[in-house]
């Protein structure tokens, strides 16, 4: 059953995260449609740029701070969203206890700030919820297989510590919180060094450097193009009813590693050549959403296949680290 949408137009919506990937994209389709938008970002693993044409718009706010520091808002709203913690395996780990941190007392800090407000709020959590799942596909009642003193455990821990936090604001009665698990998204304005997978490929083939697959390369993973993602949390944000528990977003497509570097191999003209690097520990074997709660709760599905979103993603990437640098035509 469908449930009914609030109306979620002009309000004032609070972005942590809004100047990462995924949270810029956010902050974009707020304003496109009527929102203001006051971010919060720390700049760890974001990036003015990709803010920057929002910075002269007469309903966005930019506030550089670290959530684990951030104790009020000096105007009401009343939607949150949660996007502020490095994403990258190498960037969540570059800093794991503040990665901890930033989940648990950062998440801590912003459902304070809904709770004053009387705001929805909404968590992004991930698939790494699963860690290295033993169901296939993952539906939201499985309580998953994470190694909780690994080099993961940060994140992974953190995020799972978060939705427990979200839960019991909601049963309480305290916070309308809402919790998206998200897997793996992709699009234009990822970093070109972010350290995850399809950032690495494509600036890999277009700057002419050895394509690096950990492992065998057949380990699989589920792409979600960042504008199906941001329609899908913005749909969870404002379903009436709350739905009461973990909705997966993502693109149940699966490709094995191998299959995403031929693919970036047949799009970028190159000369690059795959070479292969120990798997990272405790990197999840598979991965794939079951979406069937989001199709029937939000009436939402992913619509851009990887082969048209990674061109999509190519080309901002070749606009912005300049033409590839293989010459091909001799
Ligand atoms: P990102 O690293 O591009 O964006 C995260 C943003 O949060 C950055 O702008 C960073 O500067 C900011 N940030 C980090 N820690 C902060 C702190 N303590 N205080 C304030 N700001 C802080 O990552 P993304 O891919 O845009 O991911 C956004 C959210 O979605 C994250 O919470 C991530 O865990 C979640 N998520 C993303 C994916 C994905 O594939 N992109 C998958 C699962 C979950
Ligand atoms: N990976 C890879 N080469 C890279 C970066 C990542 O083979 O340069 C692999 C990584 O080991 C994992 C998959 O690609 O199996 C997805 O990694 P990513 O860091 O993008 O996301 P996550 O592991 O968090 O899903």
């Amino acid at each position: 059953m469908l449930q009914r949408t609030r109306n979620g137009k002009g309000k004032t919506v609070l972005v942590a995260g809004g100047a990462g990937f995924v949270g810029s994209h956010l902050c974009d389709a707020l304003l496109a449609r009527g929102d203001r938008v006051i971010c919060v970002d720390s700049y760890l693993t974001g990036s003015e740029d990709n803010v920057r044409p929002l910075l002269n718009h007469p309903g966005f706010r930019l506030i550089e701070m670290d959530i684990c520091d951030l104790e009020a808002i000096d105007v009401p709203v009343s939607q949150v969203y949660n996007l502020a913690c490095a994403a990258s395996p190498p960037q969540y780990q570059a800093d794991p206890v503040h990665t901890m941190m930033t989940c648990v007392a950062g998440t801590g800090n912003l459902l304070a700030i809904a709770e004053q407000n009387d705001a929805s709020f909404l968590q992004a959590s991930t698939s790494e919820v699963y860690g290295d799942p033993v169901e296939h596909p993952q539906r939201e009642d499985y309580r998953g297989n994470v190694n909780c003193i690994g080099p993961r455990a940060c994140y992974d821990e953190g995020k799972r510590a978060a939705e427990a936090l979200c839960f019991d604001m909601l049963r309480a009665g305290r916070v309308d919180a809402r919790v998206a698990r998200i897997f793996n998204t992709y699009g234009p304005r990822m970093q070109p060094n972010d350290g995850r997978i399809i950032s690495n490929l494509l600036v890999q083939a277009i700057s002419g450097e050895p394509l690096t697959i950990y492992g065998t390369g057949e380990q699989t993973r589920s792409f979600c193009f960042v504008s199906d993602l941001v329609a899908g949390l913005m749909a969870l944000m404002d379903v009436d009813p709350n739905p009461e528990g973990p909705v997966n977003l993502g693109n149940p497509g699966e490709f094995t590693i191998n299959e995403l570097a031929a693919m970036v191999l047949d799009m970028v003209p190159t000369t690059s050549r795959i070479v292969h690097r120990p798997l990272p520990q405790d990197d999840p074997q598979r991965r794939r959403p079951d979406i069937s709660k989001a199709r029937e709760l939000l009436g939402w599905q992913p619509q851009i296949p990887l082969s048209e979103g990674l061109k999509h993603t190519a080309g901002w990437f070749i606009a912005t680290l300049g033409e590839p640098a293989a010459d091909l035509s001799s």
